[in-house]
């Protein structure tokens, strides 16, 4: 049980509980070492061969005590549950982990997440959060400069990507139709004196579902999302974008707001900026771009002077990163820039004289929530650690893995690319098992067949993979495509043949055991 004289004491009780955590992350679990740039990796024995000790909920309730008592187990029941808890998680410091967009973070990160805990800060009003307050001034004014929108560029962390761009739709509506904030949506038929029709959002096809999610809460609806197909390269086709846009004004609907992928969730595409916004100013939308995974890739000196990848981000009007993902700060990490001034507080703030009390440094004002983690502390620290310079080394890295990556699985038989070369960081690809090529050359004739069929198989040996607990990696969607896998290189610790290359070999290795013959396909 917990006393008084123990909750008073919360100095030396920390002081105690950091040994111990110190004793269990860092002696047993996870060793964090830092050496050039960013090093971290798992004890026991360096161990590569579990990035989850998989179990399924009804087993996971019976190894972790998940009842919640009445009297409270102290330091020991509590670290109890701590230790279960590493040991039944994903341990994300491993570079097989490769599932999802994000992969583990690093020593700066973790001392970040302390640093936020300690403080337990909140960035609604300056007074309760000065340094962290003008942190997040600070970072996200030098990345709107990165990106090119000037000297007046200026943003606010959110909740993660989705959160980011639903507040950039807001404020798009907000700023261009204010009426709305106060009468709410009636537009023209219904309502002969408004000053817009239907709105419509114009995206492409491989967007993040967060954009129809925006919509949906604005209450515009997802019929309002205009979907723009892509080209070959999975990037928005403005022609197609243009034509869309004209449709809509022809049948009296308002386009306003035109979202631009940097990076697509599926594929790594990116839609060309600079281009969309010619369309953008012809048509007086709003330009979002959705760089929540590819934005950081600004970083880059390559990706700015060379691949030319983010040209044009400079006149969007908002643009969504996310240093959660592709630079490896700890979740959750994500912000909206914009290079208008002031633009957040005069498109979003209300009157709430109890807590805002006019300092235009209190950031809370521009967003449609009240409390804030305080998170661009973790991407400024992270900065301020590596510099702008290790930050873009960590993803001239991962581009560079994810193109050997290519050409491992180029090399191998039965392994098929989806894209060749790989658009970004992720690698998708397709596996024939050998005992089966050629009814899947016969379902390749009939899409229906293919998609379906195929996902089947990819979905099989997916499971596999996932449940030995050796890797972690995803199987995606694409249009009328079967499922592929898609492996997202991002963790600066991967190495492309000893981690990669085996992924392949235990691709291999389940499709050897399993008895294609006797699965009905
Ligand atoms: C991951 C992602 C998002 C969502 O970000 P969250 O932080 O998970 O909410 C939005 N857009 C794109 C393109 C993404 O890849």
């Amino acid at each position: 049980m917990v006393s008084n004289k123990e909750i008073n004491n919360n100095a030396a009780e920390l002081d105690g509980m950091l040994k111990r955590m110190h004793e269990m992350v860092i002696q047993r679990k996870c060793i964090l070492q830092l050496s050039n740039i960013i090093f971290v990796n798992v004890k026991e024995g360096q161990d590569l061969h579990s990035v989850v000790n998989y179990r399924s909920p009804s087993e996971l309730y019976k190894a972790v005590d998940l009842a919640l008592p009445e009297l409270g187990t102290g330091v020991d029941g509590t670290f109890d549950l701590i230790k279960k808890t590493l040991d039944y998680s994903v341990n994300s410091w491993n570079p097989r982990f490769m599932d999802k967009l994000y992969a583990g973070t690093n020593p700066i990160g973790v001392i970040s997440e302390f640093l936020l805990g300690v403080l337990n800060g909140n960035c609604h009003v300056y007074h309760v959060s000065p340094v962290l307050t003008l942190m997040e001034v600070e970072v996200t004014k030098a990345v709107g400069q990165l990106l090119g929108m000037g000297e007046h560029a200026n943003g606010l962390f959110c909740p993660g990507g989705s959160a980011s761009n639903l507040l950039a739709m807001v404020t798009a509506r907000n700023y261009l139709y204010p009426s709305i904030k106060t009468s709410g949506y009636i537009p023209r038929p219904f309502n002969p004196t408004a000053d817009y029709g239907k709105l419509k959002v114009f995206t492409s096809a491989h967007c993040h579902y967060s954009i129809d999610k925006a919509a949906l809460v604005l209450g515009l609806g997802t019929d309002s999302i205009v979907k723009v197909p892509t080209n070959e390269k999975c990037q928005m086709r403005v022609d197609e974008l243009e034509r869309l846009i004209q449709e809509s004004v022809e049948r009296g609907e308002t386009p306003f707001f035109i979202n631009a992928t940097a990076g697509t969730t599926v594929m790594g595409a990116f839609d060309p900026i600079r281009s969309i916004s010619t369309i953008a100013k012809k048509y007086n939308c709003w330009l979002h771009v959705d760089g929540s995974w590819g934005g950081s890739a600004i970083f880059s000196q390559t990706v700015r002077e060379e691949l030319g990848w983010l040209d044009g981000s400079g006149q969007a009007d908002s643009f969504t990163m996310n240093p959660h993902k592709l630079l490896g700060v700890p979740l959750q990490c994500s912000m909206v820039v914009s290079p208008h001034e002031m633009i957040f507080p005069k498109a979003n703030t209300l009157a709430a004289d109890y807590l805002f009390h006019g300092n235009p440094y209190d950031l809370g004002a521009g967003t449609i929530g009240c409390g804030r983690r305080p998170d661009a502390l973790k991407i400024f620290l992270a900065w301020k650690f590596y510099g702008s310079d290790g930050l873009g080394q960590r993803i001239d890295r991962a581009l560079q893995a994810s193109a050997d990556f290519t050409d491992l699985v180029r090399e191998r038989k039965q392994f098929e690319l989806v894209a060749d070369p790989s658009l970004f960081c992720q690698v998708c690809f397709w596996y024939v098992p050998k005992e089966i090529e050629e009814q899947v050359q016969t379902w390749k004739k009939d899409p229906q067949a293919w998609k379906t069929k195929m996902t089947h198989v990819i979905h099989l040996l997916h499971e596999r993979v996932n449940h030995s607990g050796d890797f972690l990696v995803d199987h995606a969607p694409l249009d009328n495509l079967p499922h592929f896998f898609r492996i997202v290189i991002n963790a600066p610790t991967v190495n492309v043949h000893r981690d990669l290359g085996a992924l392949l070999d235990a691709i291999e290795d389940a499709s050897k055991n399993i008895t294609w013959n006797e699965i009905s396909l």
